[in-house]
C-alpha cells in the first residue's frame, strides 16, 4: 500500500477550519495601515517636502537628493513604529515573481554603537546583483549592469518586518528588464494620447487615467497532497491523473456554498490585502472543483497591477497558515477549467467622464464612440501581437481548449453596441447620437441605451469582450503579470489615438465641424472592423477557426511562433512612435520568452519521465506480478482448466504489459527528442523543438491515466483527481 497517498489524504480530510485573527475595527479603519499613503505623508514629512513629493508624484518632477533625504527620514521613522528592520527594493523581473533582496536598516554609528540609517540614496537607487535575472542578452555584458529606480507613483508598504520599495528595474543601457518599466511608458503614451482628444470635447479636462480591474482565479489544493504530487509540486501542474467521476458537471461549484476552511483563507488574506490597501471586493467559487476568485475594485493601472502581484505573494503565504498550497498554474488540471485573469480595462478623464461608457448627450456619446471604435481598430490591426501579449507554455493549455479564450483574438460588443454601430453607417455624419428615451419613446435615429452594462449579454467565450463602461481582456493567463498583456494593449491603443488625432485635428482646422469630422472618420473604421475583429459567436467552434483565418485574422496556435509577431515591423515601428519598446528591446524579451518555454517545457518533460519511471511504472509492475501470482495459483489448483478460469487476470496481464510497454518507449522517445532539443543552438528553433516536447507530454499520460483506471487502487501512488480536487 502507497502510505504516502492514503496519509495524504486521511491528514487532508480531518483538516479543521484555522482561526482568523480578526481586527476589532472595521476593514475600512484599517484600511492601507502598512502603506505609506498621502494622509501619512502630510504626517511624517514636513510641508515642503510632502509638496515636493506630490508633485513628484502627480506631474513626475525630479527629487533633489536633499529632499529625497528628508522623505527618506520620514518613511523610516513611520516604518520603524510598525516594527519593520528591513528594506527593500521591489521589483517584477521577468519571470513570474517579484523579487527583492532585504537589507536591515543597521549600520555602525561610528561610536562604537549601532544605529537605523535609511536614506535618499538607498530609497531611490539600488544595484541588487542582478546579473541572473532574464535579460536576453541585454546584460550579457559587464558593463551592462542593472539596477532598480523607486516608482514614486506606487506607494512604499511594509510586508512583514520589511519596507517595500516598488522599483523600476533597468539596464545601466537604458533597457527595460523588468515589467513595470514598459508598462508606465504605455501608461504615459496611452493617457497622453487620450486627452488631446477628451479636449476637444470638454476643455476642463487636463488628465487621463488608465484603470484596471483583474479577476484572479486560482485553484486550492491540500498541502499534503500536494506534497504527494511531484508534478505539482515542480511544474505547478499535474501531468497526469484520471478524471474524477465527478468533477465540474453538475455545476454545483460555481458560486456554490464557499467551504469554512476557504472562506477563512479568504478572510485572511482579504484582512492582509486590507493592510496593504488592496480594495479586495468580490469572492467566490468558480467552476470547476477547488477553483475559486478573487477581484478588487478597479484602480489606477500601474497600482493595481502592483496590487495583483502583492495578492499572488500574499495568496501562497496564507494558504499555507491554512493547510493549502494555491496553485496560480493556468491548468493544473485536464478535463476541468483552468484559471485565468479577467483584466477589466478602461479610461477615465479628472472630470469624471468614463471613456468607455455613453455620455451624458450627443457629445458625450460620440466622444464614447471615438474610443470604442479606436481600441477596435487597436485590437484588428495587432490581434496577432495581442495574443502573443497572453501566450505562454502555460497559457497555452487554456488557449483553444474548448473553455476560456480560443486561440484567435475577436472583439465581443454585444448585439445593442453592434446594432449601433451598423445603424451609423446609414445615418449622416452630422446625425446626433442620443440616449435612448424611456420605452417607445424614439428619441433619434442613432439610440444608445444609457446603462449599457445591462445590455451586453455575457459572452463567455470572448477573449475581449465589451461589458459597458469597459473592456475585458480575458485572454490573460492566471500566473501572469499582467503587465505584459496591457503594456501591448495600451501602446496599440495610443499608437491608433494618435493617428486619430492628427487627422481630425487637419479636419477641423479644414473648417469641419467637429461632430461631422469625428463621424467621417469614424465611419470607415466601424466598415474596417465591424465584420473583421467583431465577432459574437462562439469562439470555441472549429467554424469560427476557419472563418477567422478567412477574416485575416492571425489564427497561428504553436505558442513560441505567436512571440514573433513581437518583432515583425509593424509592431517594431508601433513600439518605437509609442516609446513604448526600443528594437533591442523586443528581441532581448522574445528571447527570454523562447527561454522561459524551453525551461519550462524541459523541466515537466523530466518530471513526467521520472514520474513514469518511478511511480507509475513500478505500481503497474506490482500489480501486474499479483495477477501473475493469481495465475500461478489457479493452475495449481485448476491444472487443467486454469487458462479458462484465469482469462479476467490474462486479459489485465496483457493490458497492462502493453500499457508499460507503451509509457517506456514513449518517455525513452521524449528523453531522445530532449537530447535533440537541447543540442539546438538558435533559441527560437529550439523553443519549436520543445513544443513537439509539448505534445508528446500530453500523448504519454493517455496510457498513464489508463493505468489509473485499472491498477488496483492501493497501489496507486499518487493522490487522484477524486482526493485532490474535493476540500472537505
Ligand atoms: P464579472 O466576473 O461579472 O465580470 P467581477 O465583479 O468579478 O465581474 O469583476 C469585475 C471587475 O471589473 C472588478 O475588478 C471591477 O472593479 C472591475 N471594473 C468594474 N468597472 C470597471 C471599469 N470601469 N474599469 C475597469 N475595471 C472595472
Ligand atoms: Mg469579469
Amino acid at each position: 500500500m502507497s502510505s504516502l497517498r492514503f496519509q495524504a489524504v486521511r491528514a487532508s480530510y480531518k483538516k479543521k477550519p484555522i482561526p482568523v485573527d480578526v481586527p476589532k475595527e472595521l476593514p475600512s479603519e484599517y484600511f492601507g495601515e502598512l502603506v505609506f499613503t498621502r494622509s501619512k505623508m502630510k504626517q511624517y514629512l514636513d510641508k515642503e517636502t510632502y509638496e515636493a513629493l506630490t508633485e513628484c508624484i502627480d506631474k513626475g518632477k525630479p527629487l533633489s537628493a536633499a529632499v529625497a533625504d528628508k522623505v527618506a527620514a520620514g518613511m523610516k521613522k513611520w516604518a520603524l513604529q510598525h516594527g519593520a528592520t528591513h528594506i527593500t527594493h521591489w521589483f517584477q523581473p521577468l519571470t513570474d515573481s517579484t523579487a527583492e533582496k532585504h537589507d536591515s536598516f543597521l549600520e555602525y554609528d561610528g561610536k562604537g554603537g549601532m544605529i537605523e540609517v535609511f536614506d535618499g540614496k538607498v530609497l531611490i537607487q539600488q544595484e541588487p546583483d542582478a546579473s541572473s535575472f532574464p535579460n536576453g542578452g541585454i546584460r550579457a555584458t559587464f558593463e551592462a549592469r542593472g539596477y532598480t529606480a523607486w516608482d514614486p507613483t506606487s506607494p512604499v508598504f511594509i510586508q512583514g518586518d520589511t519596507l517595500c520599495i516598488p522599483t523600476v528595474f533597468l539596464a545601466y543601457t537604458g533597457e527595460a528588464l523588468d515589467y513595470k518599466t514598459p508598462l508606465k511608458k504605455s501608461l504615459k503614451a496611452l493617457t497622453e494620447a487620450a486627452l488631446p482628444i477628451c479636449k476637444l470635447f470638454d476643455k476642463r479636462v487636463n488628465k487621463v487615467t488608465a484603470y484596471l480591474g483583474w479577476e484572479q482565479e486560482f485553484f486550492l489544493v491540500d498541502e499534503e497532497l500536494f506534497a504527494a504530487r511531484t508534478d505539482l509540486t515542480l511544474a505547478g501542474r499535474t501531468l497526469m491523473g484520471h478524471e474524477s467521476s465527478k468533477s465540474q458537471q453538475l455545476d454545483d461549484h460555481y458560486l456554490g456554498f464557499i467551504p469554512p476552511r476557504v472562506v477563512n483563507f479568504m478572510r485572511e488574506l482579504e484582512i492582509s490585502a486590507y493592510k496593504l490597501g488592496i480594495p479586495l471586493k468580490t469572492r467566490h467559487n468558480e467552476v470547476a472543483p477547488n477553483q475559486f476568485e478573487i477581484a478588487p475594485i478597479y484602480g489606477e493601472m500601474n497600482l493595481s497591477n502592483d496590487q495583483n502581484q502583492q495578492i499572488m505573494n500574499l495568496m501562497n503565504f496564507v494558504a499555507r497558515k491554512h493547510g493549502f498550497v494555491a496553485l496560480l498554474h493556468e491548468k493544473p488540471f485536464a478535463g476541468i477549467n483552468g484559471s485565468g485573469k479577467h483584466n477589466n480595462w478602461s479610461l477615465g478623464t479628472d472630470t469624471g467622464t468614463q471613456l468607455f461608457a455613453p455620455g451624458k448627450d450627443a457629445m458625450g456619446n460620440l466622444q464614447f464612440l471615438t474610443f470604442l471604435i479606436n481600441t477596435l481598430m487597436a485590437v484588428k490591426r495587432h490581434n496577432g501581437l495581442l495574443k502573443a501579449s497572453i501566450a505562454s507554455s502555460t497559457n497555452a493549455h487554456r488557449l483553444g481548449a474548448s473553455e476560456a479564450p480560443p486561440a484567435v483574438i475577436s472583439v465581443f460588443l454585444g448585439q445593442a453596441m453592434t446594432g449601433i454601430l451598423k445603424k451609423i453607417l446609414e445615418v449622416p455624419s452630422d446625425t446626433p447620437i442620443e440616449i435612448a428615451g424611456k420605452k417607445g419613446r424614439k428619441l433619434g435615429l442613432v439610440e444608445i441605451p444609457e446603462i449599457l452594462i445591462d445590455n451586453t449579454d455575457r459572452n463567455r467565450t470572448s477573449p475581449f469582450a465589451f461589458t459597458g463602461n469597459r473592456f475585458e481582456f480575458r485572454a490573460v493567463g492566471s500566473s501572469a503579470n499582467c503587465a505584459g498583456a496591457l503594456t501591448t494593449l495600451n501602446a496599440a491603443v495610443a499608437d491608433q489615438l494618435t493617428a486619430f488625432y492628427a487627422a481630425l485635428a487637419k479636419d477641423i482646422a479644414a473648417g469641419k465641424k467637429l461632430n461631422c469630422a469625428v463621424m467621417d472618420l469614424l465611419k470607415p473604421m466601424i466598415r474596417e472592423t465591424v465584420d473583421t475583429i467583431c465577432f459574437d459567436g462562439n469562439g470555441y467552434t472549429s467554424e469560427w477557426q476557419k472563418e477567422a483565418k478567412k477574416r485575416g485574422l492571425d489564427t497561428e496556435k504553436i505558442v513560441p511562433k505567436m512571440f514573433s509577431a513581437f518583432t515583425k515591423k509593424d509592431a517594431v515601428d508601433m513600439f518605437a512612435r509609442t516609446n513604448v519598446y526600443t528594437e533591442k528591446e523586443l528581441i532581448a524579451r522574445n528571447e527570454v520568452k523562447w527561454e522561459t518555454y524551453v525551461k519550462k517545457v524541459q523541466i515537466e518533460a523530466r518530471v513526467l519521465g521520472r514520474m513514469a519511471t518511478n511511480h507509475v511504472i513500478p505500481a503497474a509492475l506490482e500489480y501486474k506480478t499479483r495477477l501473475l501470482r493469481s495465475v500461478e495459483l489457479s493452475k495449481e489448483i485448476f491444472p487443467r482448466e486454469y487458462l479458462k478460469q484465469s482469462a479476467p487476470e490474462i486479459g489485465l496481464i496483457r493490458e497492462t504489459s502493453a500499457l508499460i510497454a507503451e509509457i517506456r518507449s514513449k518517455v525513452d522517445a521524449l528523453i531522445e527528442a530532449r537530447k535533440a532539443a537541447n543540442v539546438i543552438e538558435d533559441i527560437y528553433k529550439k523553443a519549436l523543438a520543445y513544443h513537439k516536447v509539448a505534445e508528446s507530454i500530453e500523448d504519454i499520460r493517455k496510457p498513464i491515466d489508463r493505468l489509473e483506471e485499472i491498477v488496483d487502487n492501493d497501489l496507486w501512488p499518487l493522490p487522484k483527481y477524486r482526493e485532490l480536487l474535493f476540500i472537505n
